[in-house]
């Protein structure tokens, strides 16, 4: 259903960062780096091209593009993703100089990391003042996960582990792809329900590097609903502006699944996407990107690039729900951190 209102004209100059259909910008996603230690088929390429170095914005400039968006344009939440954040040296002073942003009303700072380099970097995220880590883990078996990320599973597990016990609440995320590891449904809840750990499904979405995404590749909603039926009672929990719909299982624990293909969430969507090269992506979905890397370089006042994150901001799409199928993009998952 389309809830979107209809597209008003003219670029707000001041008040909330708004896109065209009404719908305001709290969060804020930075991909800090496009390199990754893992290779997960439904994200990279399989020989990826790295963004060259110098096209790198430097963490001052990523801070003050981040500083900006905090105090001009009203980001609440910041998410720091990649490729792999862990493997940019210098993150954990990147994290802790986004909380100093938050006399200007930043309220959160958190980080979305495969967890391969989390067991060294933990305590120091946690002194750093990072609020939450979403991890990423696709099976439990070991040969499966290795297929699929070309990662170490027990590596995973002992990050995972050593976030939570360095303090920081982690959450779990499991990408779904049929042919791959839907039978990985209900050992991926009993691990992390025994761990006391959320976990969130994510239906497979048609911006893998390799273009290997096919409608019928997508487990729908519904068949990881009945795989959970399988072992445990599911009632459904009132839907939020979250982007994943909650389940309960057995009256004690929650499981959540982002279904952006099957029930897509954009009419509510609040994030904006910043690449470690300075784009604007305001949706995964934007065939086309804004860069504000020339004029950041070029010595531009903040005014001039408040007024380009306005725009590029402004005129994003509806989202997913106007696109079909494969999307083809300047930049693929691993550079746009998800
Ligand atoms: N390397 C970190 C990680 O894996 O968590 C952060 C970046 S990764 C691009 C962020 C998230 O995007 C991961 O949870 C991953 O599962 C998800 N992702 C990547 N490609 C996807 C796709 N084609 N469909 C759905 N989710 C995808
Ligand atoms: Fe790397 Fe994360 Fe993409 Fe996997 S999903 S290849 S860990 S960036």
């Amino acid at each position: 259903m389309d809830m979107l209102q209809a597209p008003a004209s003219a670029v707000p100059s001041q008040g909330p960062l708004l896109d065209r259909f009404g719908r305001t910008k709290h969060k804020l996603r930075i991909s800090i780096t496009d390199r990754c230690n893992m290779r997960c088929h439904y994200c990279m390429p399989e020989d990826p091209e790295w963004l060259p170095r110098d096209q790198i914005l430097s963490f001052e400039e990523l801070h003050r593009l981040a500083a900006l968006f905090v105090r001009e344009l009203g980001i609440r939440n910041i998410r720091v993703t990649g490729g792999e954040p862990l493997l940019r040296k210098g993150v954990t002073d990147f994290i802790a100089a986004l909380k100093a942003l938050r006399d200007d009303g930043l309220e959160r700072v958190s980080l979305t990391s495969n967890a391969v380099l989390l067991d060294r970097h933990a305590t120091a995220l946690k002194a750093a003042g990072l609020d939450d880590v979403n991890i990423s883990i696709d099976a439990m078996d070991p040969e499966l996960f290795q297929r699929m990320t070309r990662g170490n599973l027990e590596q995973v597990l002992r990050g995972i582990l050593a976030a939570r016990d360095a303090g920081i609440p982690v959450k779990l995320n499991a990408g779904v792809i049929r042919g791959d590891n839907e039978q990985e449904v209900l050992p991926l809840t009993d691990w992390a329900r025994r761990h006391g750990l959320p976990l969130r499904f994510i239906v497979f979405m048609p911006l893998d590097g390799r273009g290997g995404w096919r409608p019928e590749r997508v487990v729908p909603e519904a068949e990881i609903i009945a795989r959970l039926r399988t072992r445990y009672s599911v009632e459904p929990l009132p839907r939020t502006r979250e982007p994943a719909t909650y389940y309960r299982l057995d009256g004690d624990y929650r499981v959540g699944i982002i279904s952006t293909v099957s029930n897509p969430f954009c009419a509510s969507c609040d994030r904006v996407r910043l690449t470690a090269t300075g784009e604007i992506f305001p949706c995964l979905f934007s065939p086309v990107s804004t860069g504000l890397k020339e004029a950041l370089r070029a010595g531009a006042a903040d005014a001039e690039l408040t007024a380009l994150i306005r725009k590029a901001v402004w005129h994003k799409g509806k989202g997913f729900i106007e696109s079909a199928g494969y999307v083809q993009r300047a930049a693929t998952m691993h550079a746009l951190g998800g």
